[in-house]
């Protein structure tokens, strides 16, 4: 559960932003799935947070299980933590969105924003200096594998770690997405914190710094801004591309950026691009962001996403083989990301569908995974091909199975076709009755449901089904 729900967060983050998950559904977490009910239970720490997902995020969020969990209509039901448990989990959420209820509820009506918190208490309490919460604690250099394309990057960044504002200050990591750039900067900010915990280590996304400095204009408080940020021994700054075209935010920065840098207080950064090739960014910026070290991550090769993934599989305890790991590896996917959820999506669905992590099943639910963002091209691909294969089989055209001919051999083999559509694809029911000549929804049910009895009852029509199956997943 907690690695569909990591999954879903992701989508999430890239779907409605990286605010909308850390002010909402990082509180979150998904409780139960029952089957049988096809019913997902999510537990929120208190109503109102429990009203504002379901008043503005309930269709996302249903959309997405649904093809996380490979089902169809589930439903969605809200609890809310128990007082008691409500103390437990504020060790298990340390980064949830400590709201202000009355002052959030104000903030947002007024403005529509759910990244209107208040900073006061967005911001963790500051014991032993250092701000709880804002570090990934799983981001280490441990679990980070270094091979050609970031070892410069890592190098750097463990140097900075170990003599902080003494080498390199500013350093400046730049990569393309999901290559490992907010890892590296946790991983600075772990070694500090575990090394010198009386230190003041803060790690931020860029936009949470522009949400912020906006906020302390609105409410009159940009002083006291300022020196939350004059204070800090690291200071680790994320994606900073997204100051592009901020010019007021630019301005402070760079005030915050001087009194930090004379005070030899390390700085690092992370961003998709070079500092030169950030648009709408001051010159003067720029050549601030470059004074130091400007060190760069470049997409992995095979060996060391072998590598990587092999690093996930034990962290998220998928008993992944090593063949399974080249295959997910031979994917052209170089974002880290991506294989990773390649790697999740394998292993949730041999455990929900109960069955062994074998090379086959990894095939098969690889079959159609999004290589390069193209994901809606990758299932018609696949949908063509099953209704290619069985047409191939049962000598049945093409045309005669998408027509809305009933006869008993057609009508039988476009109900193979469903059962094939659902078991090898992440499509929805209504995708697979719109892709075989405008079906509902609820003949697609029916079908299936016969063809898994019929499967039951019938041993050779099962070897058969079998057959055509793994030709399928393995054109
Ligand atoms: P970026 O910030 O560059 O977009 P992230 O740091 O968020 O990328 O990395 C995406 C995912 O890939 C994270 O789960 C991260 O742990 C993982 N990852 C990236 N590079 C490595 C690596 N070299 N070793 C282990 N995990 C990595
Ligand atoms: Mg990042």
């Amino acid at each position: 559960m907690q690695l569909i729900w990591d999954e879903f967060l992701k989508i999430i983050k890239e779907e409605a932003g990286s605010q909308v998950v850390e002010t909402w559904f990082k509180a979150v977490y998904l409780k139960h799935w029952e089957a049988t009910t096809k019913t997902v239970i999510l537990q929120a720490p208190n109503q109102f947070v429990c009203n504002w997902i379901k008043n503005h995020y309930l269709n996302l969020i249903k959309t997405h299980l649904t093809r996380l969990l490979h089902t169809q209509e589930i439903k969605v039901e809200f609890t809310t933590l128990t007082q008691n448990e409500e103390k437990d989990k504020k060790n298990i959420f340390p980064a949830a969105p400590l709201i202000n209820q009355k002052q959030e509820t104000k903030q947002i009506s007024s403005n529509h924003l759910p990244s209107v918190i208040s900073t006061k208490n967005n911001l963790p309490t500051k014991k032993n200096n250092v701000f709880p919460g804002r570090l990934n604690g799983k981001y280490t250099f441990d679990s980070f594998v270094v091979g050609p394309c970031n070892s410069l990057a890592h190098a750097a960044a463990y140097a900075v770690s170990q003599n902080l504002g003494r080498v390199y200050n500013p350093l400046f990591i730049y990569g393309g997405t999901g290559l490992g750039k907010t890892h590296l900067l946790h991983a600075i900010g772990n070694e500090v914190k575990k090394n010198m915990p009386n230190l003041t280590v803060y790690y931020e996304t860029s936009d949470n710094f522009i949400n912020n400095f906006i906020n302390s204009i609105r409410f009159d408080k940009h002083e006291k801004f300022r020196q939350k940020y004059q204070n800090l021994d690291l200071f680790l700054l994320d994606d900073i591309q997204f100051f592009s075209n901020k010019k007021q935010t630019q301005e402070s920065f760079f005030h915050i950026f001087n009194l930090l840098f004379e005070q030899k207080k390390q700085i690092v950064f992370s961003s998709d691009t070079f500092p030169q090739e950030i648009a709408g960014l001051q010159n003067r910026l720029k050549s601030r962001l470059e004074c130091g070290l400007v060190a760069d991550i470049q997409t992995p090769d095979i060996e060391t996403k072998i590598a990587i993934l092999k690093k996930k599989a034990d962290l998220h305890n998928i008993p992944a083989s090593d063949d399974i790991l080249e295959l997910i590896a031979s994917k052209s996917i170089s974002n880290i990301r991506e294989l990773e959820g390649a790697l999740i999506r394998v292993g949730a669905f041999a455990s929900l569908t109960n069955q062994p992590l074998t090379y086959k099943l990894a095939q098969k639910v690889l079959i159609n995974f999004k290589e390069n963002g193209n994901e809606q091209e990758d299932d018609t691909l696949i949908l063509n091909k099953i209704l290619k294969i069985l047409s191939k089989h049962y000598s049945v055209s093409i045309p005669e199975l998408r027509s809305h001919k009933r006869s008993k051999n057609i009508a039988a083999v476009r109900q193979i076709s469903f059962y094939l559509m659902k078991k090898l694809t992440f499509c929805s029911l209504k995708a697979i009755g719109d892709f075989v000549g405008g079906r509902d929804h609820s003949t697609v049910i029916h079908a299936i449901d016969k063809i898994e009895k019929l499967i039951q009852q019938d041993p050779q029509f099962a070897k058969k089904l079998k057959i055509i199956e793994e030709e399928i997943s393995l054109n």
